[in-house]
């Protein structure tokens, strides 16, 4: 089979690049590869009763299929530059704003109209956060909300299907440079494109770096971010909440003037498992439907660790000390955070009677255990901060997760175009290392299809 162009991975980058080359029915001939299922067999099988934790399915359905890791996310679409990724940096700052409120607007139009736009602009929290050494970020931020994400992904996938060929449960295991273009490799077949665009996401991280290696596409890698997810009641956190429904706070903190940043905040949302090739850590989400709002918020609080020569593996770090939870909890460890302060573990006594009742099953226990100090130190110290904007947040009752990683892929070398120096051959997305959420990822899928249409 011959392509005009293979988008690989069908996240939010990949579905964006289809959308942008197929929307004026151009003659291009479309093909999408994802190593996941169609929506609508996506189904994570935890459900709370008969299996509580993660059982390493052979593809995650959170983070894999059409829709990527976006499709159970909490739809939250921050369009700034302040976060999420570093996509102006390639294609500058005007150019990226533009590209995400784009697609905000097709957003819109498959389905989201009615949800709500959130912004920083002019309020009065910043000033409160400043007075307490808290810096709030700038951002707009969209909330679609779990459920409707899921039906404005659904939309664009029954315009999609009639345009392009969707290759679900199919991995690409290789992809190499022929005469005039790419060869796709499956474990059963080969397809030809002119073009070939790669989004293949957080999950497709390991793969990616092997593909490097072997086009000899030069790639960095030293940054990834520790924490935990921090559960309490929505109260607590509704003057925040209310207003902006996402605050990307950032502390320095006083011991060691690292950067602790709230990450992902989901007001009256749960708590959920996340699969990264085999290990299991935690991250949170949110309904825009009133039925399934929960009585808590959660969001991340994660430390940002930079490494330097010679070390170069930062996401095995990290790796290593998820694995480290798994290992201690069978899974993702939960701890009252009063129980932290004092020195010992939760337990499910005192789980069953804290006050803030745990969305998710996690296995109680100790993260001091699991934390390097340096990390803890400055969660600890975070939580006191937010407890002046916040009152309640360092609360006994307060419920820690962990480990909550944010795994950033290695950076890919590709240009301004984002092309790596195969001519031909595009990476975009959080797979690219450029972009960390979903209004980045997605506008690299637009930029990358226009510069194939030749629009940019
Ligand atoms: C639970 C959760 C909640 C989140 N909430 C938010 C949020 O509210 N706001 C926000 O901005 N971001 C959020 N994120 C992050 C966001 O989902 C990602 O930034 C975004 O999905 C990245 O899009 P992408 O297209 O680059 O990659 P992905 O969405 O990861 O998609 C990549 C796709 O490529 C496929 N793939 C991988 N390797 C291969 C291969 N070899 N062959 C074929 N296919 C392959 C995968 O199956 C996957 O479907 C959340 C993530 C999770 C897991």
């Amino acid at each position: 089979m011959k392509y005009d162009v293979i988008i690989i991975g069908a996240g939010p980058g990949g579905i964006f690049a289809a959308y942008e080359l197929t929307k004026e029915n151009r003659d291009l001939s479309v093909a999408v590869f994802d190593s996941g299922h169609s929506l609508e067999k996506r189904m994570c099988p935890i459900d709370g009763k008969k299996i509580k934790s993660c059982i390493n399915c052979k593809t995650c359905s959170i983070m894999s299929g059409f829709g990527g890791a976006g499709a159970f996310s909490d739809g939250k679409y921050n369009i700034t530059n302040d976060f999420g990724g570093s996509l102006h940096e390639h294609i500058g700052k005007q150019k990226a704003i533009e590209l995400m409120n784009y697609v905000d607007d097709i957003n819109m139009r498959f389905g989201g109209e009615g949800t709500k736009m959130y912004s920083t602009a002019g309020t009065y929290l910043k000033k409160i956060c400043l007075q307490n050494k808290l810096n709030l970020l700038d951002a707009k931020v969209r909330h679609l909300g779990t459920d409707k994400n899921f039906i404005v992904l659904k939309n664009l996938y029954d315009i999609l299907k009639d345009k392009v060929d969707f290759y679900f449960d199919t991995p690409v295991t290789d992809v190499k440079n022929t005469d005039d273009g790419f060869c796709v490799h499956t474990v059963t077949s080969e397809f030809f494109c002119r073009k070939c665009i790669i989004s293949v996401g957080r999950s497709g991280s390991n793969w990616m770096e092997k593909l490097c290696k072997s086009l000899k596409i030069p790639t960095k890698s030293n940054r990834v971010d520790i924490g935990v997810r921090v559960e309490l009641p929505a109260e607590i956190f509704s003057a925040l909440t209310d207003e902006l429904y996402e605050s990307k706070i950032v502390y320095r903190t006083e011991k060691f003037e690292d950067s602790v940043r709230t990450f992902c905040m989901n007001p009256n949302g749960i708590v959920v498992n996340e699969n990264t090739n085999g290990i299991v850590t935690v991250n949170g989400h949110s309904y825009e439907d009133s039925s399934l709002k929960t009585k808590n918020t959660n969001f991340a609080l994660l430390v940002s660790k930079h490494f330097s020569e010679p070390f170069k593996d930062s996401n095995g770090y990290a790796e290593s000390i998820a694995r480290l939870s798994n290992m201690l909890g069978g899974g993702v460890i939960v701890q009252r955070f009063g129980d932290l302060i004092r020195g010992r573990r939760s337990t499910e006594k005192r789980i069953e009677e804290n006050i803030t009742v745990p969305t998710l099953a996690a296995t109680p226990g100790d993260l001091s255990l699991v934390l390097p100090k340096r990390i803890l130190d400055g969660i600890i110290e975070m939580i006191y901060a937010l407890d002046k904007v916040a009152p309640g947040t360092a609360n006994d009752d307060t419920l820690l997760y962990g480990v909550e990683v944010k795994f950033y892929n290695m950076e890919v070398g590709i240009d301004d175009n984002l092309e790596t120096k195969l001519k031909g051959l595009y990476v975009i997305g959080d797979g690219s290392g450029v972009t960390h959420s979903l209004s980045h990822a997605s506008a690299s899928g637009i930029f990358v299809a226009r510069q194939i249409l030749g629009c940019e």
